[in-house]
């Protein structure tokens, strides 16, 4: 008989009843520690005093009001995230799906409000992933994913990643926009390389595209700067964020340029949910730390010292490991072709917490606050569960 909850995920046998920074408890007192996050989304830790009071705090006032009517917490969450980054102007859904969804809206609505109606085609990467909405299955393209669910939604053309000459002979009349991820988290960690994204900035213009990135994933502080495209020091024309941004509670964003946000007038777009007080106070208690001084410098540091530690693991283990790449403490290792799955059973066996990703990778996206002694700690544990495997 099917189970009441719909069967969409293969789960671990796992019930989590208490959390505590990187720390992960089940009801019969086994800790974990979480390199996991949910999906690089507990960005700031398990039972964060500072955005468990935040909540509380607002849930005592009001929960939920609408779009309706005034926000000041999404006032205040939109004005901090515009004075941090490129963008002018900020709308918020529930989910990264949904601030991909609205990427591509505000993309093809600038196009069409410029009297270019035929340019609504986007250029999208092998290796993406966007989310589960129909659009967005259709925008990373993975068969498998959307098996079954067709007709899969017009508008999008696909090229390898990191291959600057594939963008150009993909451009056409058509073409309004490009969208991808600095660093792709469910392909398998793959860092774009940044002349790539300079390259895709000098093409955009050329071209008259608007130029759009996911940083659902490898935004928020992930990989050292509050956005991963700031590593090549180009500005995008627009971005859609998520996981990371509420620390665990669900909220997403879009972040446009005023050339861009302007298109999407009253009317054009929307969301009961979005914006919702409560998750904007998550969202304001996430940045008070990830903006902190010295904070994504301490980012940046944490991941070399990860990515220091899985570089050794890698010439100690060859038969194992194949190679570790990543960006911050978003850090991939890469195992010998059928041995991925074996290596996450035997890091949740010594304790550790991972995330399979595409290409045989296992990732490690521990919450942006882990301290070194836990990355260290995290190191023995991957180290003794490839020596398992190694044997085996
Ligand atoms: C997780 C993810 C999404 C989808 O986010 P949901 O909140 O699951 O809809 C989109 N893009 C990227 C890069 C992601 O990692």
């Amino acid at each position: 008989m099917i189970p009441a909850l719909m069967p969409t995920y293969n789960r671990a046998e796992l019930v989590f009843e208490h959390g505590e920074g990187v720390w992960l408890q089940t009801a019969d007192g086994r800790r974990f520690l979480d390199f996991g996050s949910g999906i690089a989304t507990s960005s700031v830790g398990h039972g964060n005093r500072h955005v468990i009071e935040a909540i509380t705090a607002q849930l005592g006032k009001v929960l939920h009001s609408s779009n309706l009517y005034r926000i000041p917490q999404a006032e205040r969450l939109a004005k901090r995230l515009v004075d941090a980054s490129f963008a002018d102007s900020v709308f918020f859904c529930n989910s990264g799906a949904e601030a991909d969804e609205g990427m591509i809206k505000i993309m093809r609505r600038a196009a069409w409000d410029a009297g270019q109606h035929e340019r609504n085609r986007i250029i999208t990467f092998e290796g993406a992933f966007h989310g589960r909405t129909l659009a967005t299955l259709s925008a990373a393209g993975n068969a498998h994913y959307l098996e079954g669910f067709g007709p899969k939604a017009e508008g999008f053309d696909q090229v390898p990643y990191n291959d600057l000459e594939a963008v150009r002979k993909a451009i056409t009349p058509q073409t309004c926009g490009i969208m991808l991820e600095a660093v792709q988290g469910e392909g398998g960690i793959r860092p774009a390389d940044l002349d790539f994204l300079r390259g895709l900035r000098q093409l955009a213009d050329e071209h008259g595209l608007m130029l759009g990135f996911d940083e659902v994933q490898c935004g928020m502080g992930r990989t050292g700067k509050l956005f991963a495209f700031e590593w090549s020091g180009i500005t995008p024309d627009v971005c859609a964020t998520a996981k990371g941004l509420g620390g665990g509670f669900p909220i997403g964003a879009v972040l446009a340029r005023e050339n861009l946000a302007k298109h999407l007038v009253p009317g054009t777009h929307g969301s009961t949910f979005g914006g919702n007080p409560t998750a904007c106070a998550a969202g304001n208690a996430v940045l008070d730390i990830l903006l902190a001084p010295g904070f994504l410098d301490g980012v940046a540091h944490k991941g070399e010292l990860l990515s220091a530690g899985l570089q050794k693991l890698v010439a100690e283990f060859p038969k194992v490991f194949l190679l570790t790449r990543g960006r911050g403490l978003m850090q991939g290792l890469k195992c010998a072709t059928g041995t991925s799955m074996q290596m996450q059973r035997a890091l949740e066996a010594e304790g550790l917490l991972s995330v399979a990703a595409g290409d045989e990778v296992i990732r490690f996206v521990p919450p942006l606050v882990v301290g070194e002694a836990e990355i260290a700690e995290a190191l023995v544990r991957i180290r003794a569960a490839a020596a398992k495997v190694a044997a085996q």
